[in-house]
């Protein structure tokens, strides 16, 4: 690429390294091959005066960049939970059957080029796949014949192709027995225009809130109970109060990195009331004396990222941000920041190094990011679903948020139906929904022909729970009694074709990938677990091996960094609870197991595993 594309595009955003991102990003377009070579990179390097060993390292770190061409169209298959579960190995065979290509390979003609992907957020609508940044649900082996045929015959634009199925309302389950107080005005507000959201009491929440002294925001936030939805569940107001004061610069950063699968709560949200997060976050950045926030969205969720800067736009053009707001002397601006495809940016201390352009490694904790978060200043994380709640608190009050929910766990929560159901989509309850409302009345019952067998809850990080815990109260603190977690309010349901061997074998595949291997434990664990599932599917296995397995997770949290190699405990132990006679079944090299054939197949082709 010339030097001068290359001098302008950084000119446009600036020579700091935490704009690296959206400069490799825009140049990995300009190739037109989806590709950022390594004469671009050097460049790079020397315009910012960055070493090339840092560009190199970023690179590699995030799996939507790569250093070697591709195609003008790249397809990613997700082979995430929902998606595997919904029959993702015959999507995968269907473009390789009509495009004559493997995963990690390209067409002759140099139009398409086939990556297996994870969780592309979509997952109401699994099987899914993303053709550059266009996405396609409820595909079958059929559609996927039309669909690439179009990219053939015409040049599509980002969203062009996406169909009605991935829309964010249309994702959303229409049913009136919801609670819905998040979801109230999605479909009824204008995502594209700041006077519809002003139009249904828009900003009269951050009104109110620059009326009050900053201390008194806390206090609501606290005494409304409201824990972070994030997974973590850790009391919101409390955070805040812990920021450092002073007279230094803070931020506040919203978490905006929905990576884990089965979750896509945040990406309606943003791309359905995006106003209502610019306005949580501007509560929060006066209530912690804040005069600067960011949105840090996934790279994959090109809406959300589109909604939102224009959500931005029109707010500043409006006065509801920038200088003096509403004439109250406070100032606040909102920015994005995006991230590269790198599932532990979902976790804070990586996503602020990710913010700085650098790999998304988690950091040592203490100091929390209210001490010392983003260029080491005072910094306040929360998620997406956690500060739109905001603005609602603030209007109605702390009592009538806490009117609905247990009295530990207050509010409503965001459950992400997926698997096989007859309904499936985002529906938004009162927290402590049961498994047996969540699919009886919002999912409609299992599929018909589907028998229910498991359903897993918070996602890879999460576990399984069987028929025993159907009236678990699925809240924050109920499902860690046993040993699972509610984490991002993931509700994948698996029927009795589900292989529990092969559903561990796609868990553990995910964790080894998305390992950031910083520390030993997560690195060799990630990867020792993976090869002792992959033995299990391949029927190569030891029954001691299914003991040595829990050995091992149980040892990586105890000593991993952070929560990701914590975390493939969860999974493994639940699952054995109910399905350790699978397991041992699959020690049988004579044992018939069609879905874990299928598996290896089409994950463990050479270059597949590229
Ligand atoms: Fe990285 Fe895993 Fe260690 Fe977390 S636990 S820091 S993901 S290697």
């Amino acid at each position: 690429m010339k030097t001068e594309k290359i001098r302008k595009t950084i000119e446009k955003y600036g020579n700091d390294q935490e704009h690296l991102m959206l400069i490799l990003r825009e140049l990995e377009h300009q190739s037109g091959k989806n590709v950022l070579d390594v004469a671009t990179l050097e460049a790079v390097a020397g315009e910012m005066n960055l070493p090339e060993s840092a560009l190199a390292g970023f690179v590699d770190f995030y799996t939507m960049f790569k250093t070697k061409p591709r195609a003008k169209f790249v397809i990613r298959v997700c082979k995430s939970g929902p998606c595997h579960v919904m029959g993702s190995t015959t999507i995968f065979d269907a473009v390789t059957k009509h495009l004559g290509i493997g995963i990690g390979e390209g067409t002759k003609d140099g139009m398409f080029f086939l990556e297996k992907c994870e969780c592309l957020g979509v997952c109401s609508v699994a099987p899914a796949m993303m053709v550059n940044y266009d996405l396609h649900g409820n595909l079958t082996p059929k559609r996927i014949k039309t669909i690439l045929d179009s990219y053939r015959k015409k040049k599509p634009t980002a969203g062009e192709n996406c169909g009605p199925e991935v829309e964010g309302k249309a994702c959303v389950i229409d049913d009136k027995r919801q609670t819905k107080r998040l979801l109230e005005q999605v479909g009824v507000v204008d995502p594209l225009k700041i006077d519809s959201y002003i139009g249904k009491g828009g900003y009269s929440a951050l009104k109110k809130a620059l009326e009050k002294k900053p201390a008194e925001i806390i206090d609501i936030v606290k005494d409304s109970g409201l824990r972070g939805r994030g997974g973590a569940g850790f009391p919101a107001g409390m955070k805040w109060s812990f920021v450092t004061k002073g007279p230094m610069q803070k931020y506040v950063i919203c978490n905006a990195d929905e990576g884990e699968p089965g979750t896509f709560k945040d990406r309606i949200l943003m791309e359905e009331n995006p106003q209502l997060l610019v306005e949580g976050m501007a509560i929060c950045g006066y209530a912690i004396d804040a005069s600067m926030g960011y949105i840090y969205v996934r790279g994959e969720y090109r809406r959300s990222i589109e909604r939102l800067q224009a959500a931005i736009d029109q707010a500043r053009a409006k006065g509801m941000l920038g200088e003096n707001i509403m004439g109250s002397g406070f100032s606040f601006d909102v920015f994005i920041k995006e991230g590269g495809g790198a599932y532990v940016c979902g976790e804070e201390m990586s996503l602020i190094n990710s913010m700085e352009g650098v790999r998304g490694y988690p950091r040592f904790k203490p100091p929390f990011p209210g001490g010392a978060g983003f260029k080491n200043l005072p910094s306040n994380v929360n998620n997406v679903e956690t500060l739109m709640s905001v603005p609602m608190i603030i209007e109605k009050g702390a009592e009538w948020y806490r009117s609905v929910g247990p009295t530990n766990c207050s509010g409503t929560k965001l459950y992400c139906l997926s698997g096989k159901l007859n309904r499936t989509g985002l529906v938004e309850l009162p927290m402590g929904a049961t498994l047996k409302e969540i699919i009886d009345v919002y999912g409609k019952g299992m599929k018909k022909g589907s028998k229910f067998k498991f359903a897993q809850v918070g996602g890879s990080a999460g576990g399984v729970l069987g028929k025993d815990l159907m009236s678990l109260p699925l809240d924050i603190d109920q499902p860690i009694k046993q040993g699972v977690t509610l984490g991002s309010g993931v509700v994948l349901v698996c029927d009795e074709q589900t292989c529990a061997v092969d559903f561990l074998l796609q868990i553990l595949s995910f964790f080894e990938h998305e390992s950031c291997g910083q520390c030993v434990p997560c690195r060799v664990g990630t990867v020792q677990l993976h090869h002792l599932a992959k033995k299990f599917a391949s029927r190569t296995a030891d029954p001691s091996d299914i003991d040595l397995m829990v050995q091992k997770a149980e040892l990586m949290k105890k000593a991993s960094l952070c929560a990701l190699g914590q975390s493939p405990i969860m999974p493994i132990t639940t699952i054995l609870k109910y399905f350790r006679k699978e397991f041992e079944k699959h020690c049988d090299s004579g044992h018939k197991c069609a879905a874990c054939d299928a598996s290896l197949r089409r994950y463990y082709s050479s270059a597949a595993t590229h």
